[in-house]
């Protein structure tokens, strides 16, 4: 979502992209305020421009994004050489605060809720990318209670159908062959009648959009509507993004979730019945306040019984103005205990991906391919229809194109291989 807003932002200015501060006329920290590091992180990537604003009085520089939107005004009396700051709702305003600041020279905080044109601003498209994403919701109306996003990207706002299909056929007549949809709980997206799964599949009728993918999904709002659109769509990418959070129904509860984790597996287990080889990853939240050994040990037993393809997972972290940052200090679980849960948990996981991706070789997956590897310009890296990276020989003709290619070699965080021709 930050990715995708950081584009907006470029678009917003109709301006030259440069990544070297120096160049810049103006300079725009975009940040996430989800963890307690990631906000941090915001205020040491500022302070890096203190002195380069104090010797270009004329730069203009801002912070845009959630923790924007957390701290608003009290921003500008800690960082006196911003000029401004931008909620993620408030990016069509742009324009408007950038031209203010030079005609007056006056600081700027702008982060209301209510912008009329909320998916005005498309995203910056850089030539040649084959994948893109698409906003269709923004916003949530959960209250997990650890969770900050209501508070600074307020209640959900659903995207027009046909808004969506537009930008996603504009991006398609770029070049692009694989769209993902994005919203905090993409599948709760609805608009005059029409659900998610009515969504999927018009955007299986766009010409020439070869791959689907869409996050991040609410297992509460998986329907029968959107797992049959899954199975029919032949675009549809066979991996789900499903965070689970914990595998204690006693913590799940704490977290206002909102389902067990019976109904969770129940759910894995309709989706699979639809679409059989659909790989499954999820988030997890390690040291919730009041986790108890036995909680985390219904978490691990849940790990081993659904054997996710990849896992993101996270020390809780207390966010202001959140239900569960209330809790009292002894009611938070010791940080080292924690912190052995949490790598107790990330080392099952990577034994898990190691294996589930060692289970690939010999067999030949479809590739979409996306660019030069990382690491190897001799290589072509693109995806599988799982979401694994997948690296192999193979010049610049290819990307862009879906190829073939046979898995030698299964590593932990990709798969390599050799095109099949
Ligand atoms: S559904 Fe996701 S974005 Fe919404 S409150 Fe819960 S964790 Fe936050």
């Amino acid at each position: 979502m930050n990715e995708y807003d950081s584009d907006r932002i470029k678009n917003a200015l109709d301006a030259e992209p440069t990544d070297d501060p120096k160049k810049a006329d103006i300079i725009i920290i975009n940040t996430c305020a989800i963890r307690e590091k990631a906000d941090q992180k915001a205020f040491s990537s500022l302070g890096k421009f203190k002195s380069l604003k104090a010797n270009n009085p004329d730069k203009i520089v801002g912070i845009a994004g959630c923790v924007a939107q957390l701290y608003g005004e009290k921003l500008l009396k800690r960082m006196p050489h911003i000029d401004f700051v931008l909620g993620p709702r408030a990016i069509p305003k742009l324009p408007d605060i950038i031209s203010n600041i030079e005609r007056e020279k006056r600081r700027t905080v702008e982060t209301s809720y209510d912008i009329e044109e909320l998916f005005e601003i498309e995203p910056y498209h850089k030539e040649g990318k084959v994948t893109g994403f698409v906003s269709v919701q923004q916003g949530c109306n959960k209250r997990c209670t650890y969770c900050i996003v209501p508070q600074v990207r307020g209640n959900e706002v659903n995207r027009p159908l046909k808004d969506i299909l537009t930008e996603t056929t504009n991006l398609v007549n770029k070049g692009v062959r694989e769209i993902t949809f994005i919203g905090q709980t993409v599948n709760s997206w609805k608009e005059n009648g029409y659900k998610f799964g009515d969504l999927i599949r018009a955007a299986g009728e766009v010409e020439n959009l070869e791959r689907i993918r869409f996050t991040t999904s609410y297992p509460r709002d998986i329907t029968k509507r959107m797992i049959d659109a899954m199975k029919d769509v032949p675009q549809v990418c066979h991996h789900l993004h499903l965070p689970v959070q914990s595998g204690s129904d006693k913590v799940l509860s704490m977290m206002k979730r909102t389902y067990t984790r019976q109904w969770y597996t129940d759910t894995i287990s309709r989706l699979k019945d639809a679409v059989p080889d659909l790989s499954v990853s999820t988030d997890i939240i390690i040291g919730f306040p009041g986790e108890t050994g036995q909680d985390f040990e219904e978490t691990m037993s849940l790990m081993k019984e659904v054997e996710f393809e990849s896992s993101y997972s996270f020390k809780f972290s207390p966010r202001p103005g959140t239900a569960a940052a209330e809790y009292s200090a002894e009611e938070m679980v010791d940080p080292q205990i924690a912190s052995a849960r949490l790598s107790e948990l990330q080392a099952f996981q990577k034994d898990i991906t190691e294996k589930k991706n060692l289970s690939r070789v010999g067999l030949i997956e479809k590739v979409l391919v996306e660019g030069e590897s990382r690491n190897d310009p001799n290589f072509l890296s693109g995806r599988t229809d799982h979401n694994r990276i997948l690296n192999f020989k193979g010049t610049k003709e290819l990307v862009g194109k879906t190829v073939k290619v046979k898995v030698s070699e299964g590593l932990l965080n990709s798969l390599r291989g050799e095109l099949v021709v």
